[in-house]
């Protein structure tokens, strides 16, 4: 049993240094879905999405663009 919105819960305990909403763009290199999403920076640069898959099942090859 996996809790699916773990990772969310994990970026909200981490806002250590100035954070904020980001709007990112993540396209899929497989198939060209394209899915615009509203993220949470950190304050290391990485940026929480929640987001984990496309709809065919790749969970890594994409291309990620901050829109900010
Ligand atoms: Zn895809």
């Amino acid at each position: 049993m996996r809790p699916e919105s773990a990772t969310l819960q994990e970026a909200d305990n981490e806002v250590l240094a100035p954070s904020g909403r980001v709007k990112i763009h993540i396209r899929c290199r497989k198939c060209g879905e394209v899915f615009i999403l509203r993220g949470l920076r950190d304050g290391r640069g990485h940026v929480e999405t929640g987001f984990r898959r496309c709809l065919c099942d790749n969970e890594r090859e994409f291309d990620i663009e901050t829109l900010s």
